[in-house]
Parts: structure tokens; C-alpha cells; sequence
């Protein structure tokens, strides 16, 4: 790739928004950048089983975002391995600065960047990483065979996670702050018949531990009771926050997500958002890549328009 490589459109984040966006842009026509800094698929790809995108009876994330992969690149996607560190997205022409020092330069920009798991926000929380505490189920499940673990959350990640850890783990508890659960109601289903302890109505407050986790002081929220629980590693699914960092420049809601119109377009004329990244009423799979599909389309639709 020459400095003086001008793409049709850059998509920044190759989870399934960004690489079906990849998808549809190279079928149209487009000469295509995809830039990735962390791990391909995104969240995604950490999901042990995905059993809710239409044609695909059960499958892991990763193989799921893996075959998506392939798809952007046999449709002649071009992928750079590198972290978008800065934007200047306010011209005709946008720009994407890259960690490693290089460029990227393009007419148009699909922003599919996801979101971050949410940190519990406690004391210890950063240096205990890795030592018993993960944001990521099934990339650090295998550690814990034979222990007891916790699970902070009532969503749809820390129901999936649960499960499948207790597979894995002597013991699991479910650590949720209310009494009902934020997660599909299939999941609530399961969860009366699996052995997977919950705790309502309490939130970890203390992890404690030097080199290691060694147990969490948890209160019930509602009686204020403080408790120990002995465990191995509290795996934290308590939501996400959005990966905006460096696009200040862009409309977005009181929780950060980017806003757009139903054809993914943000504020910012030529700049798409797409997937999780986008203030939207259901986050999924299925969804990020609809929006990915779009944010394509509506990309090809102006191109043609402007005739550039
Ligand atoms: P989520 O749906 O936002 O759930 C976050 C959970 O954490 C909620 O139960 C919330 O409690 C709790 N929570 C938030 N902040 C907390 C805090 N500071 N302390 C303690 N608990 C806290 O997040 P998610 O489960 O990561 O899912 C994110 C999105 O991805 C959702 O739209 C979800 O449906 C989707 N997703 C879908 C699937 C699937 O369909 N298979 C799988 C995974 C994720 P409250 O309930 O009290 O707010």
C-alpha cells in the first residue's frame, strides 16, 4: 500500500459491523480499508455460543467472526493491523492516523470501533487482572477448572458467561444488584434448572487479594449486609461503554453511543457509524451486521451520487 493510496472508505473495527460493512462496500464497487487494532470479530469473538443468528444453528463467536473474515477478504477488502489512534474527518478527504505511524486516507469513514466491557470500578480492579479478575468468560474460563468463580451482572453476556463456566467451575455464583434479571428470559429460564448460585440484590464492593484474588466482599444492596465470598476469579459482564475516544467530533447520547440516522449516518458528513458503537435499542450480532450492511450501501449510494 503506497502513502498515496486513496480509499473510497476506510471501516474502522472489524467486528461483524465492520466486516460486513467490508462485505457489502467491496461488492459495490468500493476500494476498501479495513483497520483493526485488537482482535478480529471484537466482543463478538469471545461469545462461547451464539445461538440466536438466524441460518446458524449454534456456533462459537470467534469461528462465526473467522468465516466473516474471509468473506471481507475474498470480496478484496484490504486489512491493516494497527490501532486508529486520531481522526480528521471534517474534509472531503478523512483521515486515520494510525498507533504504528502511518495513515489512511479515504472519502468516506464507517466507524464500527464497538465497545469496551465496563469495569466494576474498585480499588485493586487493574493491578488484579488477570489474576482473578476477567472481563472475558471464555478466554479465561479454562484457568478456573475445579474453582469457584463469580459472575458480576444480569445481562445476556454474564447469563452466557455463566453458563459457561459452569461447565468449567466447581462453583459459580451470580452476582446481580436487582432481583430480576436484565437478560433474555430464556436465560432465566435456565438458570432455575442449572447449578449456578445466584445472589441477588448485591454488588461487589472489595476484591481482595495481593499477587491473586483470594475472596469479595459483597453487600446486598437492599439490607446493606456485607458478606464474603471465596472465589477465584469474579468475571465482570456489567455492561459496556462505547469506543469513542478521539471522535469527540460526533453527535451522541448521554451514554456516549454514536448517534445516526437509519441510514448510519452520524453528524459528520461522509462518516457512518455502525454495530455497538451506535445508539441503538437492541445489540447483537444479527444487528451490527445489519447495520454494517447499510452503512455500506448508504456509502455506495453517495459515492454514486457525488460521483467520487
Ligand atoms: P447489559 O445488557 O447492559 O447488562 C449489564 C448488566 O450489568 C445489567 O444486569 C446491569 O444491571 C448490570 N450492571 C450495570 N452496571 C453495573 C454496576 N456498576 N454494578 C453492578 N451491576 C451493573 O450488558 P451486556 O450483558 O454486556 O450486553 C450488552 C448488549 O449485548 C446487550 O444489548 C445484550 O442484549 C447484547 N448481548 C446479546 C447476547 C445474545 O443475544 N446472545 C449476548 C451478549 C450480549 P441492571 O439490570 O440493574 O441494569
Amino acid at each position: 500500500m503506497s502513502s498515496t493510496d486513496i480509499f473510497d472508505v476506510i471501516i474502522v473495527g472489524a467486528g461483524p459491523a465492520g466486516l460486513t460493512a467490508g462485505i457489502y462496500a467491496c461488492r459495490g464497487g468500493l476500494k476498501v480499508a479495513v483497520v483493526e487494532g485488537g482482535a478480529v470479530g471484537g466482543l463478538a469473538s469471545t461469545a462461547a455460543n451464539v445461538e440466536n443468528y438466524p441460518g446458524v444453528e449454534i456456533a462459537d463467536g470467534f469461528s462465526l467472526c473467522y468465516t466473516m473474515l474471509e468473506q471481507c477478504k475474498a470480496a478484496g477488502a484490504r486489512f491493516v493491523f494497527d490501532r486508529a489512534t486520531r481522526f480528521d474527518l471534517g474534509g472531503e478527504i478523512k483521515r486515520v492516523v494510525l498507533a504504528g505511524g502511518g495513515e489512511l486516507v479515504a472519502r468516506r469513514v464507517i466507524l464500527a470501533v464497538g465497545a469496551s466491557p465496563r469495569k466494576l470500578g474498585l480499588e485493586g480492579e487493574d493491578r488484579l487482572a488477570g489474576k482473578g479478575v476477567s472481563y472475558c468468560a471464555t478466554c479465561d474460563g479454562a484457568l478456573f477448572k475445579g474453582k469457584t468463580v463469580a459472575v458480576a451482572g444480569g445481562g445476556n453476556t454474564a447469563l452466557e458467561d455463566a453458563f459457561y463456566l459452569e461447565k468449567l467451575a466447581a462453583k459459580v455464583y451470580l452476582i446481580h444488584r436487582r432481583d430480576a434479571l436484565r437478560a433474555d428470559a430464556v436465560y432465566e429460564k435456565r438458570l432455575k434448572t442449572s447449578g449456578i448460585i445466584p445472589v441477588w440484590d448485591s454488588v461487589v464492593r472489595k476484591l481482595v487479594g495481593d499477587d491473586k484474588l483470594t475472596q469479595i466482599e459483597v453487600e446486598n444492596v437492599k439490607t446493606n449486609i456485607l458478606s464474603t465470598l471465596f472465589v477465584d476469579c469474579v468475571f465482570v459482564a456489567i455492561g459496556q461503554t462505547p469506543n469513542t475516544s478521539g471522535l469527540e467530533m460526533l453527535a451522541r447520547d448521554g451514554f456516549g453511543y454514536v448517534i445516526t440516522d437509519e441510514e448510519m449516518r452520524t453528524n459528520v458528513d461522509g462518516v457512518y457509524a455502525a454495530g455497538d458503537v451506535r445508539h441503538k435499542s437492541l445489540r447483537q450480532i444479527v444487528t451490527a451486521c445489519a447495520d454494517g450492511a447499510i452503512a455500506a450501501n448508504t456509502c455506495i449510494k453517495s459515492m454514486m451520487r457525488t460521483k467520487k
